[in-house]
């Protein structure tokens, strides 16, 4: 055990009586639990863990990790944790019990505590006609996905979810609570839209809702043989579309467990997904050319806008996944053949899923009052994973996924996303260079010390010259 865990363990009584959370360290019964992620693959094994149930513990948890040196890593599901450094001598901080959500139907906004999921806001905001800017799974966090940027069903209408973002509130690493918005600390209220969980802990967010009762929605599912032709054809439709449809083209081998569906158990399927706001007669219209190519099962219809989080098929329950992303300036043929060529029908692959989303639209303009992802710079996004129960499987899974990036490297933007960038990078991978150099200046000034850390660490301006860091934990 190290003298980190020695020092918590003597130290921590005085922690529990002071939160309405519990707090675990090493040995403790439901440790174990406590520490684990949505993520069956990462094993971490902080010093302490603290779950939290208000901002009260949040402040509680990070001024005790300050008096005894603990960095702090903040955490909702454990969605996003696969690139985390390992927590051996931190504290982490789990929001998870924090799911309180109110909707404001008159302004059309939400309130969301810290550890809210997504379900709980798109099911009580539809009750009122409105939606959120959602992503694909129901259960990742609001806070997590936002604060990296958010890529929902409908971002090319309305943009990434970070700049819906109104008002946040958080503990800095002084462990002082703030509330920032347009008007008052402006410096953190850009960094937490779009700028990742680095520099402070949030305790909420409020955001804008839009009016979406409903939307014309599903997937066409094309036997694998017919993949090249398929995404050919998705891809040549993204170019006509209005801002109006979000899509993808995937390539998904569905995994023989019990908890698939009977009709897609495993079977492997070129697929096209697409929401397109506005109604059921117009959407039939707008998805004619793709039913043309006669998919073996198709499940578009005019559905309520929360039932969009069953769209992409994301398991709901933990895995062990593993995966990574890449942002694509182009996604032309001969890039379609290249993906086809590693993961079509003619290869014996473990990705189970190989997806390009369609961005562009409102992602690529800049939106009034952004915060550090101002606009995605790159036309399609990659993005693919599979399972990885042991250290050899995630071997071969990473082989051929760095297989794919590598194939479709001449389409390679200049950055990568951040929410989809699962390998150890720090940030100035996975965001434009100008964001990057602000949010340095902006963790130099709230988190001198490197005290929070993030997925994407952003390094702070020593004295003299820019650290840098690289970190190579697959390389
Ligand atoms: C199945 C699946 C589907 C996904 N779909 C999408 C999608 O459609 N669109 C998209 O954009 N992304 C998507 N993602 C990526 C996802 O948005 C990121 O993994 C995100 O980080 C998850 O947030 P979380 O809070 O659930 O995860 P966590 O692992 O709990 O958090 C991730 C990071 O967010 C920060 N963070 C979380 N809470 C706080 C807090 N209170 N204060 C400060 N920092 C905090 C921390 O840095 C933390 O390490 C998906 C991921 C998965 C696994």
């Amino acid at each position: 055990m190290s003298r980190a865990h020695n020092v918590v363990r003597e130290s921590t009584e005085a922690l529990r009586t002071g939160v309405a959370g519990e707090v675990f360290v090493p040995g403790d019964p439901g440790y174990d639990q406590a520490r684990q992620t949505w993520m069956l693959s990462v094993d971490e094994r902080p010093a302490i863990v603290v779950e939290a149930e208000s901002a009260a513990d949040v402040m509680a948890a990070v001024r005790f990790a300050r008096s005894y040196g603990l960095r702090i890593a903040p955490q909702g599901t454990g969605h996003g944790a696969r690139p985390l450094e390992p927590l051996d001598s931190a504290l982490l901080l789990r929001t998870s019990r924090m799911r309180g959500v109110r909707i404001d139907p008159e302004a059309q906004t939400a309130r969301t505590d810290a550890g809210t999921l997504w379900q709980d806001v798109t099911a009580p905001a539809n009750e009122h006609r409105l939606a959120a800017l959602a992503g694909t799974s129901p259960v990742v966090g609001v806070t997590g996905y936002t604060l990296g940027g958010g890529l929902g069903w409908l971002a090319r209408r309305y943009g990434q979810a970070a700049n819906s973002v109104t008002a946040a509130e958080m503990v800095t690493p002084d462990g002082q609570l703030v509330r920032s918005d347009p008007d008052h600390e402006p410096d953190l209220f850009w960094a937490v839209r779009g700028g990742g969980g680095g520099v402070s802990v949030v305790t909420a967010l409020e955001m804008r809702l839009y009016p979406v009762p409903e939307v014309y929605a599903g997937v066409l599912f094309f036997p694998l043989q017919r993949a090249a032709d398929v995404l050919h054809s998705w891809r040549e439709w993204t170019t006509s579309v209005s801002d109006e449809v979000t899509s993808v083209g995937r390539i998904m081998r569905f995994p023989p467990l019990p908890e698939v569906p009977d009709q897609v158990r495993g079977k492997a399927f070129a697929l096209v997904e697409a929401a397109y706001l506005g109604d059921g007669a117009a959407g039939a219209e707008l998805i004619a050319p793709l039913r043309l190519l006669g998919p073996e099962m198709d499940t578009f219809a005019a559905i309520p806008a929360p039932a969009l989080g069953q769209l992409h098929m994301d398991p709901t329950e933990p895995v062990p996944g593993l995966g990574d992303g890449a942002l694509l300036t182009d996604f032309p043929a001969a890039a379609i053949d290249a993906l086809v060529a590693l993961a079509g029908p003619d290869v014996d692959t473990p990705l189970i899923s190989v997806e390009v989303r369609h961005l562009g639209g409102a992602l690529s303009r800049l939106a009034p009052g952004a915060g550090a992802q101002p606009t995605i710079d790159a036309s399609y996004l990659l993005f693919h994973t599979g399972f990885a129960p042991t250290s050899e499987a995630a071997a071969s899974i990473h082989g051929h996924a760095q297989a794919v990036k590598d194939a479709l490297a001449p389409w390679h933007a200049s950055y990568d996303h951040y929410n989809f960038a699962e390998n150890p990078v720090t940030a100035d991978a996975v965001l434009l260079p100008d964001s990057y150099r602000r949010i340095q200046q902006i963790k130099t000034r709230y988190d001198p010390d490197d005290v929070i850390i993030s997925p994407h660490p952003v390094l702070p301006v020593l004295a003299g010259y820019t650290a840098t860091k690289v970190v190579t934990r697959w390389s």
